[in-house]
């Protein structure tokens, strides 16, 4: 009897476990899609601030209160997409392989191509392309 409670005790565990895993993974899903969306959100949102404060506003001091407006909201959405894209999966170091997960001042101040980053490995104190992980 023991042995099956104990058994049985470390299935449900397992079980736990791979829930966990489950769940972590379908929310890394959503961070991931919520932040493409936003990407597309601000890449529309940036024309037509552009095409309105450009194109339909007259010259003066409105259209420099729009055009810093809206450049505003942008950095802002700018900010957030980052800390998304952070906040999901790990970064791999090309060197050595070893996975990191920087801070926003790190990932902030990175040169990037897409979500590729450079930064530096802890492990091998090296300064190289880090590429994004997605755990699926
Ligand atoms: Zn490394």
């Amino acid at each position: 009897m023991g042995v099956i409670n104990i058994e049985n005790k470390d299935k449900n565990k397992e079980q736990l476990l791979i829930d966990l895993e489950k769940k972590i993974k379908e929310k890394d899903k959503i961070i991931w899609t919520s932040m493409w969306v936003l990407i597309i959100i601000s890449a529309i949102y940036l024309f037509f601030s552009i095409l309105v404060v450009d194109f339909l506003m007259s010259e003066g001091v409105w259209q420099v209160v729009a055009a810093l407006g809206s450049c505003a909201v942008f950095f802002i959405l700018c900010f957030y997409i980052l800390k998304l894209e952070i906040c999901v999966g790990t970064y791999k170091c090309k060197n050595c392989n070893h996975e990191i997960v920087p801070s926003y001042s790190e990932a902030f101040w990175s040169i990037h191509i897409g979500t590729t980053r450079y930064l530096k490995c802890p492990k091998c104190n090296k300064k190289t392309w880090h590429k994004k992980i997605l755990h699926k």
